[in-house]
């Protein structure tokens, strides 16, 4: 719990007087944030990692804030899920981003589109059709959308979990797993659960380095996941050294600045056509 104060205060200044003051004028700054346009998404590629066409995108949440500048996610999420801003921020954000990848290219485009999910926001009795409506009204194919959730949110209440994935899946829409293996809870959700991907953390994938433990957790997260059918991205991948033990131990997809950092839209959609163009060449 220290640990989870000190993220929740990140962003406390002690000019602004106790906690209790900082943590309201971050939740009035949040409300405005959402109505002013505050908010911004980047996206960062995720990429095939034998053949180097970009699979899809992951969408990340910026605060741009008037006075603060650009705010990380983990300095005002933490607030967000304690206010119930989450809720209404990342429907926003699929929205938002839903659009914006629609609008790089046609409807035959196969590019596939990630989100991030809170735990607070699936336990909502009306994630569901939340969700639903953003697909229905953006018109975004759900089996391009990936929701990306962490274990965390299976460890609070399985059951009511299962049931809304299974709706969503039956409609199209995939799910990963991220952070995986950072987590503590049993691996047996895995056949509960209708999984797509395993994101692999990159406190993993950072230790990559010929002979390491990483490299024995990695290959058989990787071993695990072929057998289960499950697709692979390794995330945080830095170095060329990262990306060819990962080549070698035949990950599928790996995102991490090596590739690119997270970027605006219109880079983002600069960034695909050029690879586009590359591929075609
Ligand atoms: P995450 O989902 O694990 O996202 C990956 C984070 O790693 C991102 O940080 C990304 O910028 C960073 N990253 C990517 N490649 C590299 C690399 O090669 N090296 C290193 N060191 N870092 C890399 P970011 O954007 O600051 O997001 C942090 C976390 O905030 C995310 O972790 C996610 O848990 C949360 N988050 C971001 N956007 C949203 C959102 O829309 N909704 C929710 N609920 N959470 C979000
Ligand atoms: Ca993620
Ligand atoms: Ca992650
Ligand atoms: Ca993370």
């Amino acid at each position: 719990a220290k640990g989870q104060e000190a993220m929740r205060y990140a962003f406390y200044d002690p000019n602004m007087g106790n906690k209790a003051d900082h943590y309201l004028t971050m939740e009035t700054g949040l409300r405005r944030a959402l109505g002013n346009r505050e908010l911004q998404v980047l996206y960062q590629p995720q990429v095939d990692v034998s053949s180097g066409r970009i699979l899809g995108v992951e969408a990340l949440l910026r605060w741009q804030h008037p006075d603060r500048g650009l705010i990380p996610p983990m300095d005002f999420i933490p607030v967000a899920e304690q206010t119930g801003l989450i809720v209404p921020i990342s429907l926003w954000l699929l929205r938002e981003a839903c659009l914006e990848v629609l609008s790089w290219q046609g409807p035959e485009s196969e590019l596939r589109l990630a989100v991030n999910l809170s735990s607070l926001h699936v336990e909502q009795p009306d994630f569901v059709d939340g969700i639903l409506d953003v697909l229905l009204e953006t018109q975004f194919p759900p089996e391009r959308l990936e929701l990306e959730i962490t274990e965390h949110v299976l460890m609070r209440n399985l059951d009511a979990v299962i049931e809304k994935l299974r709706e969503l899946s039956g409609r199209g829409v995939t799910f990963a797993i991220d952070d995986f293996g950072t987590g503590y809870s049993s691996l047996s959700y895995l056949q509960r659960l209708p999984i797509h991907t395993l994101k692999i953390d990159q406190s993993f994938t950072q230790g990559l380095y010929q002979t390491t433990d990483e490299a024995t957790l990695v290959n058989t997260i990787i071993a695990m996941a072929q057998g289960l059918g499950l697709q692979v991205v390794a995330e945080g991948v830095e170095t060329g050294e990262q990306l060819r033990s990962l080549r070698s131990m035949q990950c599928h997809y790996m995102q991490g600045f090596l590739f690119s950092i997270p970027l605006v839209g219109p880079e983002t959609r600069s960034l695909i056509a050029s690879w586009d163009d590359q591929a075609s060449m």
